[in-house]
């Protein structure tokens, strides 16, 4: 069994002909198979092995794509029924760049339909469910990704991350979710859901596996006219580098259990756990301090993300009329076809985000909603800027508690915890690197501590992140299930 190994011990066992490609391959997909009907990591599970040979790290190793990635003559749903049957005709950059370095797809994980959501309940293909409790949700919208990195069937995945989508299931599922800077990676060939939020995201166990990743994909790309030169900094051979001295700050508004009317004792125990690992960084040799925003700013992330990201996406997906992809209704005229296929085509979730974009964008409401919007993302981000004059990086609890239960599970937040479970956007917002790592278990389940840094930072934000990785005991974990 090569389950659940890292990307370098599975190098060695293939340097050392311990074991094939092909060999990883049929695991990889046999457990796919296996955990599918329980969990419903995969939209699809390739069945034939293909890898090119290349002196990559990653030659040989399996691994899982989001299916809102293109993916030539391999099904690519975005787990949405508009897009049921679409078979594209190209190569999303980052899984041109895998193919090249010889990684081996073994499937495209189910998402929330169109990487809308937070829950990895909405698929067309039905609920992705949490390896640590069944009855769970993982979060989403990279859920299967999730899922097939917490189960160990691959030892990673790429997922997408417009508003926390990478690193919301990583603290669910007890493991890593990296977002580098916007524009590092190329998003050539991943659907656009927010245009200016929109990341690819890496889910591994490990940091550095993450940081291996990163380093295979990231770089220019003309394809991509929002990428960033490449960079040449090799961010894995940096995680050991001294962070004595390194400051880090936490927003107080976030983490004192004061703050909260209605105390959980899951929130109770995530906050003050999260203390205790404060503690750990110190000794360390980290310098945590706490900062306090103003409430107000903090509860403007949530409708600001709302407000910007269903204007992007009901202008984004408006080529999505069952003409061009999908199943094609039959019709009177192209009006009706349209109608046809995008009543049927898309989820209530996925409506009423559109009707919200669509008011947003109308010519009357420009100005005070989206452009407004705009104006706040632009406060939000100055504010948090500025403090990475003095700190190096943010540090706080990725999510409120572990995972929610799916029953009763809907998309609206409640007033105590909006700002907890909503932060995570502001490294959307300004582009900035952010991970997610395991740090504590709560009720039997794990939560995620989040480190974001400034931006173009990423190589600083794997080094803080691979040495606070150190003191949590929770390095390589992954769900053991029948
Ligand atoms: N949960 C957020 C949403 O509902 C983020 C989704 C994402 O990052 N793709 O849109």
């Amino acid at each position: 069994m090569y389950k659940a190994k890292s990307i370098k011990e599975l190098r060695k066992l293939l340097d050392d002909k311990k074991v094939t490609k092909e060999e990883l391959f049929e695991e990889s997909t046999s457990l796919a198979k296996k955990y599918q009907e329980d969990y419903n990591s995969f939209v699809t599970i390739l069945d034939k092995f293909k890898s090119k040979d290349s002196d990559s790290i990653l030659d040989g190793i399996p691994y899982s794509l989001k299916d809102s990635f293109s993916t030539s003559n391999i099904l690519t749903t975005a787990s949405s029924n508009i897009l049921k049957d679409y078979i594209p005709v190209y190569d999303a950059t980052v899984y041109k760049k895998l193919k090249k370095a010889g990684a081996t797809l073994i499937g495209k994980t189910t998402l929330d339909e169109l990487a809308m959501g937070g829950t990895g309940t909405t698929a067309a293909t039905g609920i992705v469910r949490n390896p640590y409790d069944k009855e769970r949700l993982i979060g989403g919208s990279s859920a299967g990704a999730a899922s097939s990195v917490a189960l160990g069937i691959t030892p990673f995945a790429i997922g997408s991350d417009t508003g926390d989508s990478v690193r919301k299931p990583a603290s669910h599922g007890g493991i890593v979710g990296f977002k580098p800077t916007y524009g590092r990676i190329s998003r050539y060939g991943l659907f656009a859901f927010a245009s200016s939020l929109d990341h690819v995201g890496i889910l591994t166990r490990n940091v550095e596996d993450a940081a291996i990743v990163t380093d295979v994909l990231k770089g220019k790309d003309e394809n991509d006219m929002t990428t960033l030169k490449t960079d040449r900094t090799e961010y894995a051979s940096h995680l050991e580098d001294s962070i004595k001295g390194k400051k880090l700050f936490y927003i107080k508004e976030i983490c004192n259990l004061e703050e909260y009317p209605k105390q959980s004792t899951e929130l109770k125990e995530t906050l003050s756990d999260f203390k205790i690992l404060l503690d750990k960084c110190r000794e360390l040799g980290f310098i945590v301090e706490e900062v306090s925003i103003d409430k107000k700013l903090l509860e403007a992330i949530y409708p600001t993300y709302m407000t910007i990201s269903c204007a992007e996406a009901t202008s984004n997906n408006s080529n999505l009329t069952g003409i061009q992809f999908g199943p094609r209704p039959k019709a009177d005229n192209v009006d009706d076809l349209m109608f046809k296929a995008r009543t049927k085509g898309f989820s209530e979730l996925i409506k009423r985000r559109f009707i919200l974009g669509s008011y947003i964008l109308q010519k009357e409401n420009q100005e005070k909603l989206f452009l407004n919007a705009g104006r706040v993302r632009r406060i939000i981000v100055d504010k948090i800027n500025k403090l990475f004059e003095e700190y190096d990086a943010m540090i706080l609890p990725a999510s409120g508690g572990p995972a929610p239960k799916i029953e009763g599970t809907t998309e609206e937040v409640t007033d105590d915890e909006v700002v907890l479970e909503n932060h995570l956007a502001i490294a959307n917002f300004g582009g900035m690197p952010s991970i997610t790592i395991p740090f504590t278990i709560v009720n039997g389940l794990p939560v995620g501590v989040n480190i974001t840094c400034k931006a173009k930072e990423d190589c600083k934000t794997l080094n803080i992140a691979h040495e606070i990785e150190k003191v949590t005991g929770l390095k390589d974990i992954y769900k053991e299930v029948d």
